[in-house]
């Protein structure tokens, strides 16, 4: 018998009829996530109509790269039988990541190159190889490194954003790749998770905003014909994966369902209607079910709900996972038709060939429909084709057509948004900028180290053993010394990382001789924080910053010499105790290789901070919250004799960050009083510069709710702005804010816009605006 879904989608809709095979779902699907185009769907028909079933399996798996040979001391060498069984029995569709080390563009290209001419070579069907760019081209050794997402969204700047991502493509392209796992999209809410630097930050309209504008970078302008300066992105990790109960990596997320949908989802939302052309899938499980096994998360909320024709990759081996980790299936054969008939179009192996057996084996007994197998194939060939890999499966040539591959042009980007990016968190008494001709100690592990500047997916996974490759790039150290003299800086870093260890590895402390050497200085500035780490080795069982770092800074406050803390660091560390030691706090966060010397730069005034937290820093190791805490989560105390008042202890707020100037806000206006769901607002307000120096200045808008039928947050972010502004200048900064923007996900898992009373804030103002009536969307989006 046939199933009949029905699902009764308004607004903006067209009805369409989806025969898949024993399913008939009849639905009212929204506008294409990307443009139809008749002439690349003709070409993935002809294509499709010519292979095999085991072709069209061959497809769906993706290899890791060291299946084809093996390296030694820094070479690689090809196992060319390895590669032409695998490409001519098995007609393998995609290839992943390094042999464990990063070579040069010429080199990739040269690689690629060789796996591809195999793939035409056995199956007529160019392969679609991946890499981990996740901050500029971090897996070429000459390519241009960027600071890390958290980085980016500190700058709250989307025109930077825009422009390292559209660097990433040209290089990553350069380099022969064409398709990127980034930007990650998985919202960095629980400061113990290993990956929050990885991230935009705790806030789902930051993840929003920035995704669009790197999606426009990484993909250009046509999503269905990217040119060769242009790759595809796979956003990850689909989707709640940020937020595991136990705070480490790849474990369980409880998430109540309008948290999921309003927060959670909203950035992958964003990124589909940007046209993503794929998604990488949450490695683990959301309220019991692991989201490679959801075909309401995968199938559903992406394919259906908003009429996604793109692709949908597996995270490493997780199809394996299904059985092995996550005990939902009994074997691997199962495991794959778990994952299959939940949506999951290419299989991230990554290293056996038994997918193709196993699938074949589940397409015979009928436990797969071959419809499903076509519709996944279908996604990974028009993949293909809109990449252009059919017409020109290779691209690069750093001394042609790629001539700007690691120039002087890319590199000052680079270093202009590690400024944009470092925090300014405080500044006793004006400490900073500090003048030339002071001497400093410069002490704490992080002060010499390109290792830590950088963080993980650094030219290799863990980002550690490369201070060789980042030889041409400058630490802290190196930075400072350029800036103030080599004589003017004393380097005693007091404690040091054990480089053979685990990342929190320390060796033995030598304060004191960072003590004895402070007698020398005027100034200490004190580089702390973690070293580098990725995924599960980054997991971590105290969020205090290590016992050593903070032992150094006590005893250097002994000395009654300012101190300058630099914190360099992936999430945040507890730092309560040391806090007040210090005169100024920067947070440089993973800045990347220009990172010392924008630190130096901001540090010597030459030019001028604007970042602000992309994160809630915490002050109790009990209270980790993020900033749009439920309104009853901070209350006085009430009357009467008990005192039941509740609390967020936190050290810096998200949105915080200090410059040079000073801003002044005035004059917030909204321009209704009553609105209705399908108005738009506009929002203004004055921004003076009333310092002496000009500045950049991050305009956030927020909103509250102040009576609704769920808890309502105490604030939510709706917009933001980045603009220059002159000293004694004074800028109107609008917003155009759709009331849609106002909803929420209330408790039966549909989006409403209550009627009552709203506040907008920006900076210390605010202003009230009120809806005139209840809106409930029957689609499961807005
Ligand atoms: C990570 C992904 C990454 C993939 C390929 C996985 O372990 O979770 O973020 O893209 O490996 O390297």
């Amino acid at each position: 018998m046939k199933k009949v879904i029905a699902f009764l989608l308004i607004i903006n809709c067209q009805l369409s009829i989806i025969n898949c095979g024993n399913f008939v779902f009849a639905q009212y699907a929204s506008s294409p996530a990307i443009a139809y185009d008749a002439q690349l769907e003709k070409k993935v028909e002809s294509t499709m109509s010519r292979m095999s079933i085991d072709e069209k399996i061959g497809q769906m798996l993706q290899l890791n790269f060291d299946v084809f040979g093996h390296s030694q001391n820094g070479q690689w060498t090809f196992n060319e039988q390895k590669l032409d069984t695998t490409f001519s029995h098995w007609k393998i569709g995609s290839v992943l990541n390094t042999p464990g080390f990063s070579p040069s563009a010429t080199q990739w290209r040269e690689w690629i190159a060789h796996i591809q001419q195999k793939a035409m070579e056995h199956t007529g069907i160019p392969v679609v190889y991946g890499l981990d760019h996740n901050h500029g081209t971090s897996y070429v050794s000459d390519g241009t490194i960027f600071p890390q997402p958290i980085n980016l969204a500190a700058s709250f700047n989307t025109e930077l954003v825009h422009r390292e991502a559209e660097i990433c493509a040209y290089e990553s392209r350069a380099a022969n790749c064409p398709w990127v796992f980034n930007p990650v999209l998985d919202l960095g809410r629980d400061p113990r998770w290993p990956r929050i630097w990885e991230s935009f930050g705790e806030d789902a309209t930051v993840n929003a905003r920035m995704v669009e504008a790197e999606i426009r970078g990484y993909q250009g302008q046509d999503n269905n014909h990217i040119d060769g300066y242009h790759v595809a992105t796979s956003v990850k990790h689909y989707f709640g994966y940020g937020a595991p109960f136990s705070g480490k990596d790849r474990t369980p997320a409880y998430i109540a369902p309008n948290m999921l949908r309003e927060k959670y989802f909203e950035p992958f939302r964003a990124a589909i209607r940007a046209g993503a052309l794929t998604i990488m899938v949450n490695s683990s499980s959301i309220n019991g079910v692991p989201v490679h096994a959801s075909y309401e998360y995968l199938t559903q909320w992406l394919k259906q709900d908003l009429n996604w024709d793109g692709m949908i990759v597996t995270d490493w081996a997780d199809i394996n996972n299904l059985y092995t980790r996550e005990h939902v299936a009994k074997d691997k054969k199962d495991a794959i038709r778990l994952a299959i008939n939940a949506g999951v179009d290419m299989c991230m192996e990554p290293y056996k060939v038994d997918f193709c057996t196993l699938l074949r084996r589940l397409v015979d007994e009928g436990s797969v429909s071959m419809d499903r197998i076509d519709d996944a194939v279908r996604r990974i060939i028009r993949l293909k084709y809109r990449l252009g890999l059919f017409d020109h499966p290779n691209t690069g040539n750093t001394k042609g057509d790629y001539s700007k591959f690691g120039s002087e042009e890319f590199a000052r980007q680079a270093l202009r948004t590690a400024e944009e990016s470092e925090v300014l968190l405080k500044n006793t008494d004006g400490i900073l900028p500090l003048k030339k001709g002071k001497k400093i100690l410069l002490t704490g592990p992080n002060a010499n180290q390109m290792r830590c500047l950088n963080g993980g997916w650094t030219y290799t996974w863990q980002g550690n053993n490369i201070e060789k490759v980042a030889k041409p790039y400058n630490t802290i150290y190196e930075a400072l010394c350029n800036k103030y003299g080599t004589d003017n800086i004393i380097l005693e870093q007091g404690v040091t990382y054990n480089e053979k260890g685990e990342y929190y590895a320390e060796n033995k402390p030598e304060i004191q001789k960072a003590v004895i050497a402070a007698a020398e200085a005027d100034v200490i500035v004190a580089c702390i924080g973690e070293n580098s780490y990725c995924e599960t080795p980054g997991n971590l069982s105290d969020l205090w910053l290590s016992e050593n770092q903070r032992n150094l800074v006590k005893e250097l406050a002994k000395t009654g010499k300012p101190i300058i803390l630099i914190l360099n660091e992936g999430r945040p560390r507890l730092i309560t105790d040391i806090e007040p030691l210090a005169k100024a706090i920067i947070n440089i966060l993973l800045p990347g290789n220009y990172g010392g010397d924008a630190l130096a730069n901001l540090m010597a005034g030459d030019t001028n901070f604007s970042a602000k937290m992309p994160y809630t820093y915490p002050r109790e190791i009990n209270s980790l919250c993020t900033y749009d805490y439920k309104v009853c989560e901070e209350t006085g105390t009430m009357d009467g004799a008990y005192n039941y008042d509740a609390k967020v202890p936190l050290l810096w707020p998200f949105g915080y960050g200090l410059s040079y100037t000073t801003f002044q806000y005035s004059n917030l206006r909204v321009d209704k009083t009553s609105f209705r769901a399908s108005d738009t607002l506009t929002v203004k307000v004055d921004v003076r510069n009333t310092g002496k120096i000009d500045g950049k200045e991050a305009v956030l808008l927020y909103s509250s709710d102040l009576v609704a039928s769920v808890v309502p947050d105490n604030k939510r972010l709706r917009a933001f702005s980045k603009t220059t502004i002159p000293a004694g200048e004074t800028k109107t900064v609008t917003f155009s804010l759709p009331a849609s923007e106002l909803a929420f996900v209330g408790a039966d898992g549909k989006w409403v816009l209550e009627e009552g009373d709203f506040t907008l804030h920006i900076g210390n103002l605010s202003a009230r605006t009120a809806c005139s009536e209840t809106y409930k969307w029957e689609t499961p989006n807005r």
